[in-house]
């Protein structure tokens, strides 16, 4: 991870992504790979509840997720 000069707490982890806190400046420090977000709480949170609430929308599609096994994780851009 690079130094931003923030105290680092773990908050969870695994082995796609881990989650801090920082003691200093109260920012919510997500590392996915070699690149880290830091968010303000309330964005972080508000991120979280997108993202379950997408999880909940996909699982239901029932798709067959064996057709995305060798993506891992593929940074994709939005056309302009
Ligand atoms: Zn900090």
């Amino acid at each position: 991870m690079t130094d931003t000069g923030c105290t680092l707490q773990r908050l969870s982890s695994s082995a796609t992504c881990e989650v801090h806190a920082c003691l200093g400046c109260g920012a919510v420090h997500l590392t996915i790979g070699p690149m880290t977000w830091r968010f303000q709480p309330e964005r972080f949170v508000e991120i979280t509840r997108v993202v379950a609430e997408a999880v909940a929308r996909y699982r239901a599609l029932n798709l067959d997720e064996s057709a995305t096994a060798g993506l891992g994780i593929t940074a994709v851009s939005r056309p302009q």
